[in-house]
């Protein structure tokens, strides 16, 4: 399995932290039947996307880098080290060196990323943005700006002033302070070869990220879709989504936009190999994954 490809003059690369199962994907996906679970069950776990034994979700941690002709872009930060996450015991305190290992066996220094992008501020998506030095928590990526949605950051910042977010204190208040962060609108661009693309419903503005210079030769689609099966059926919301109609919309009309193109689809969760394309079948649309 290759964890690095080449779209035209963009190379992506794959940083993996974990692969794991999490929970009964019927908790996960509040509205999976145990009728449609039990008639697809079998080339979910083929896929890798379910443990049979316990019906269990698997997911990919995974952060995303883009190398364009001009920039070193990480898109989404995984899960960190050293944080407190007492409802993860997986995640909790946690010290493994594999994401610094996944970046170093790319070739890809912590100095040399521009931008970090966060396609939305969940828990997992945010970690690396830190790392704890002296007790203090700074910037991961030293010389990095980190590009957040102003209307996620507004809603979380708000949140988090009545509630103890341990991942909001410890891996998104720290870079804004240290005024690292850029507001951005999640309909923006950063450079030439990349866009985003409001996808907004697991949070209240989550957005996709498109790569390619005249067209979108692939899109990093963060939390839009965790399981494979949500592709067949859009109308599978997530159990932490804030709107699960509007996140049925953006599924809905995500798919319609990128099904039967030659745009590759880049997964947060799906594991691995994590990308596929969308193609459309008389029963629904799936990712054929490469
Ligand atoms: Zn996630």
């Amino acid at each position: 399995m290759s964890l690095h490809m080449t779209l035209g003059d963009i190379t992506l690369h794959r940083i993996i932290e974990d692969q794991s199962a999490l929970m009964p994907i019927r908790d996960f996906l509040p509205n999976l039947s145990q009728e449609v679970l039990d008639a697809h069950r079998d080339w979910l776990a083929g896929s890798g996307a379910l443990d049979p034994s316990n019906d269990h979700i698997v997911l990919c941690f995974q952060s995303y880098v883009i190398k364009t002709p001009h920039h070193t872009i990480l898109v989404d930060s995984c899960l960190g080290n050293h944080k407190n996450r007492p409802n993860r015991p997986r995640w909790h305190q946690k010290t493994d060196d594999h994401y610094m290992t996944a970046l170093a066996k790319a070739g890809i220094s912590v100095e040399e990323i521009d931008y970090v992008m966060c396609t939305h501020l969940h828990v997992d998506h945010v970690g690396w943005n830190t790392r704890l030095e002296n007790g203090v928590w700074v910037p991961t990526f030293p010389n990095a700006r980190y590009l957040f949605s102003n209307q996620e950051y507004a809603y979380w910042e708000e949140r988090s002033r009545t509630e103890a977010i341990d991942h909001i204190i410890d891996s998104v208040l720290p870079i804004v302070h240290l005024g690292r962060a850029d507001l951005i609108e999640s309909s923006g661009a950063v450079n030439d070869h990349v866009r985003l693309l409001p996808t907004p419903g697991h949070t209240i503005d989550h957005f996709a990220v498109t790569l390619g210079a005249k067209r979108d030769d692939a899109v990093i689609i963060g939390d839009l879709f965790h399981s494979p099966i949500q592709m067949k059926y859009p109308d599978l919301f997530m159990r932490l989504d804030y709107d699960g109609v509007q996140s049925t919309q953006s599924r809905q009309s995500f798919l319609q936009r990128y099904g039967d193109t030659s745009t590759l689809c880049c997964t947060a969760h799906f594991p691995s190999p994590s990308m596929g394309h969308i193609k459309s079948s008389p029963s629904g649309y799936f990712c054929e994954m490469i």
